[in-house]
């Protein structure tokens, strides 16, 4: 019997897109956007996005639809099975052979971790569960692109409704891979980004890693998708090209013609389809500045973080990748102030051993040269992994167990990461910090875990930094408040404002809809950091800010009025903040953070703070 579902896969897979994804920072974007553009809350036809690649392109619209894969499927009889699994076999082989030669280019043109994609993608082609799963569907009784589809389509859905943008960006190397394997069934040849004939702005549903391959940077003026986050291939590649990107727009592809003008923000986040002849006007002028500033903050690298009056701070970056260290070193990042660490355990079945973690963080350490690295132990919300198989659904996971608890309940795993961590500190300025501490008590027991690690080292004979200096990263409200009893314990303090604004207004940062509730200058967010800052001050700690806060120019006077020390940031933010902090004195700072902390509102606090900025001629 034949089922005639003719059936697009490409429709398949993205009926169930979500509306767009707000990354953590997204918040505080909006907000500037909000009022930044104030003239342009008139203008239709905007659309809001992540921001994926800072920078304005405005230009025509080239809408890339790549050539719709349409499969039957069919039910088989049990005569046809082997004739599907040969078939399902060369399908496999060859998805193999495409994917490793992508991959040994991608490694030669962009590195390593930028070529990880399409590792990731040859070992879904490698797993044996996968293989299994789809020889099961056939043997049911099912033609082999029916197969693929079903289960493709299966581990698409459970990746795309994670919480997680890593796990997120996982349905799109399964995407890839199932239209790879379809397109290879059906005898079709690949259809990659044309090049373009002319500059244009690419606008696409998704822009799978192969195709992200083909950015010319000569021609692509710009992007917009609607889907992806900040870290898939297309936003990582837009990023190192300095192409502007808003990715996760949501449903907008069908609006746009060929054709079409378009202004994109990547600063903001934002897509202007057709805008009028006043807008383009702005966003020209815009750009203009963008660029001037861009080109005059370049040269600010080199000096020193330092008030007029020779107040000195620091400036580091956050990052997820060792691949990141080398652009974030020449944006004048003086170390690394958060390495998460996340993607070491992400999207696989087997532990990261305490060997494999070690490479990363001295390869972290030694393209840092010296100077200091932040790691912080595994913090994951999200479906269960394959070694947290224990763990309970969560119905909410960011209230669940994640950060320090999560250490806490798979200890072999945690004493894994804490032996790596301590090991790559016998090679540089390591220090190790736990996230999500809202008691004493936790942290204490993730100091015992770090003793018991340290003994096991030195009975195995291992090099380690016996006097690793902890920190505390102070991302839940209970932790702020009652942050000097956490002193005799640390060495340094680290604010994460991206979970303590969450928690504080019980706003969820992944939620498109509750964004703009997401208010880092909310006076009740503003009386904890000042809190966090005191503390430190009062028993001699250093006080750094981790969360998306420190990477904003409008916060920045307020910050170090208050007394912040180091602002660790995406690298591409460091050298507006570092302007704003070489533009004042840090008494003038002091008396923006007095005014800002005597202001009942949010919006009060960001209206004074762009006054202030205006009158120093510092609005980015
Ligand atoms: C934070 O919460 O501010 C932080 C830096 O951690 P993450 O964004 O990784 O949760
Ligand atoms: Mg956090």
């Amino acid at each position: 019997m034949t089922s005639k579902i003719k059936t697009s896969i490409m429709e398949v897979y993205s009926s169930k897109r979500s509306s767009p994804i707000c990354s953590s920072n997204a918040g505080i974007f909006c907000w500037l956007f909000l009022s930044h553009h104030s003239r342009l809350k008139g203008v239709i036809n905007m659309l809001r996005g992540v921001a994926g690649a800072p920078g304005i392109a405005i230009g025509r619209a080239f809408v890339f639809r790549p050539e719709q894969l349409e499969f039957e499927r069919k039910s088989i009889s049990s005569r046809d099975v082997d004739q599907e699994l040969v078939k399902l076999q060369h399908a496999l082989r060859q998805a193999h052979q495409e994917l490793s030669s992508i991959y040994a280019r991608a490694l030669s043109d962009l590195g390593r971790d930028r070529a990880g994609t399409f590792h990731a993608q040859i070992m879904i082609l490698e797993d044996a569960t996968f293989e299994s799963e789809l020889i099961n569907v056939i043997r049911s009784g099912v033609n082999v692109e029916g197969a693929v589809g079903e289960v493709v389509t299966s581990y698409v859905n459970i990746f795309e409704d994670s919480r997680d943008e890593y796990l997120r960006e996982r349905a799109a190397d399964y995407r890839d891979v199932g239209c790879r394997l379809l397109r290879i069934l059906l005898g079709q040849s690949w259809t990659p980004v044309p090049r373009l004939k002319e500059e244009a702005i690419v606008v696409a549903r998704d822009l799978s890693a192969p195709d992200s391959l083909q950015l010319d940077r000569s021609r692509i003026l710009g992007l917009a998708t609607e889907s992806g986050g900040r870290t898939s291939t297309a936003c990582i590649l837009a990023r190192s090209l300095e192409i502007p990107a808003v990715v996760g727009l949501g449903r907008f592809v069908h609006k746009v013609q060929s054709g079409d003008l378009l202004i994109v923000d990547g600063s903001k986040g934002t897509v202007i389809i057709n805008p009028n002849e006043a807008t383009v006007a702005e966003y020209r002028h815009r750009r203009e500045t963008y660029l001037a500033c861009r080109k005059e903050l370049q040269m600010l690298s080199d000096l020193p973080a330092e008030t007029r009056d020779g107040y000195r701070v620091q400036l580091l970056a956050n990052i997820d990748h060792p691949g990141e260290v080398t652009s974030a070193l020449a944006q004048g990042a003086e170390g690394v102030g958060l390495f998460r660490t996340e993607h070491l355990f992400l999207g696989r079945d087997t532990m990261p051993s305490e060997d494999e973690q070690f490479a990363v963080y001295v390869q972290v350490v030694q393209k840092t040269g010296g100077r200091c690295v932040v790691i912080r132990t595994l913090d994951y919300a999200g479906p269960s992994s394959p070694f947290f198989q224990s763990m309970h659904y969560e119905p909410n996971p960011f209230l669940g167990c994640r950060g320090i608890r999560l250490n806490l309940n798979f200890e072999e795993i945690f004493k894994v990461q804490i032996k790596a961590i301590l090991r790559a500190g016998a090679y540089g300025k390591v220090k190790v910090m736990f996230p999500l501490i809202s008691r004493v008590e936790d942290l204490r027991r993730a100091k015992d875990m770090l003793q018991q690690a340290q003994l096991e080292l030195e009975q195995e004979g291992k090099k380690f930094d016996p006097r690793m200096e902890v920190g505390l990263l102070v991302e839940v409200p209970s932790a702020a408040l009652t942050a000097e009893l956490f002193a005799p314990e640390i060495d340094f303090y680290n604010i994460g404002t991206n979970d303590l604004v969450q928690y504080t207004l019980a706003v969820d940062r992944t939620s498109a809809r509750v964004n703009p509730l997401h208010q880092a200058l909310h006076p009740a967010v503003l009386r904890l950091v000042k809190n966090v800052i005191d503390a430190a001050r009062n028993s001699g700690k250093c006080v750094a800010m981790c969360g998306e806060m420190a990477g904003e120019p409008l916060a920045t006077l307020l910050l170090l009025g208050l007394g912040l020390q180091q602002f660790s940031a995406a690298a591409g933010s460091l050298p507006e903040i570092k302007k704003v902090i070489r533009a004042v004195t840090l008494r003038e700072a002091r008396e923006v953070a007095h005014r800002a902390l005597q202001l009942s509102a949010p919006e009060e606090v960001r209206r004074y703070l762009e006054q202030e900025m205006k009158s120093r001629r510092l609005y980015f």
